[in-house]
């Protein structure tokens, strides 16, 4: 992904390509088409809007709460572009929408977007809209207006192969400064309704950097930065061993009862732990 300002400050603008990392969270959780595409959305403005954080610990995360058939999602990313997400209802199956592209509003329904910042304070900080168009892109948009007074555009896309594949993914998300005049939001926002379709731009071969330039060149745009992104969790057996202690002696007692391996998947990203009864066992020791 790479950040860039126009017209002197008054213009700031992020462009990523996520194809990867939307392919891995496809592959990891066995998402449906419309699963990911909708994940695949929230992942990319999620890797956008943590970047945009101060600090190396700094975590965003972007909870979608809805009355679709998806069931919720939920993506959350570092300032060092690595992401991770999941749906609830993974296998969701829908016919396409009018447009006959992948109906994720219908997925999602109606419902509530939570942005919540852990920036190392005591609470994190949250902000919460409803979902205008279950999109994802337009919700995220109006997040931004009504929650931090941001005027933002924002364009999101997943594009699957024929054999379910993620053949294209990325975004932007291009605000308004304070101080930006009505003139230059017009301005902006024409040349805006004239473009394609994110993955239409990705899939013609267009980088971010040319997907910038084709809507800021007029503008002055300078690019400032870029950062590479990827699908990552940080769990692992220790962790996940962290959480049965917690969870209290009677889980780990009934999980020894059945007498075989327990599998553990995390949540995050799908992968696996297995514990034999005797792991089990010494876990129960240090349980309360
Ligand atoms: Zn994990």
């Amino acid at each position: 992904m790479i950040r860039a300002t126009a017209e002197d400050g008054m213009i700031r603008a992020f462009a990523a390509t996520t194809r990867g990392a939307v392919e891995e969270a496809r592959s990891r959780h066995d998402l449906s088409p419309v699963a990911c595409a909708a994940l695949g959305r929230l992942m990319t403005a999620t890797l956008m809007m943590g970047w945009d954080m101060k600090n190396e610990d700094d975590l965003i995360t972007c909870q979608i709460q809805c009355d679709g058939p998806i069931k919720g999602l939920l993506a959350t990313a570092d300032n060092k572009g690595r992401v991770k997400g999941y749906v609830n209802n993974p296998g969701v199956m829908l016919p396409p929408n009018a447009k006959g592209k992948l109906d994720v509003g219908g997925a999602l329904d109606l419902g509530v977007l939570s942005v919540i910042r852990d920036v190392g304070l005591k609470e994190p900080y949250v902000g919460q809209t409803i979902l205008v168009s279950g999109e994802i892109a337009e919700d995220i948009a109006y997040y931004y207006a009504t929650s931090e007074q941001v005027p933002s555009s924002v364009a999101l896309g997943v594009l699957m192969n024929h054999e379910n594949t993620v053949r294209q993914a990325g975004g932007f998300i291009i605000q308004l400064m304070p101080g930006a005049g009505d003139e230059l939001a017009e301005k902006l926002e024409e040349k805006i309704r004239t473009l394609e379709s994110m993955t239409t731009m990705l899939d013609k071969g267009m980088t971010p950097e040319d997907i910038l330039r084709l809507i800021l060149d007029d503008f002055g745009l300078e690019i400032n930065d870029s950062q590479p992104v990827k699908f990552y969790c940080s769990c692992d057996k220790a962790r996940v061993e962290k959480v049965l202690i917690s969870a209290g002696r009677q889980n780990l007692e009934e999980m020894i009862a059945e007498d075989h391996p327990a599998e553990l998947v995390c949540h995050f990203c799908g992968k696996k732990y297995e514990f034999t009864v005797d792991e089990m066992k010494v876990l129960l020791d240090k349980a309360k």
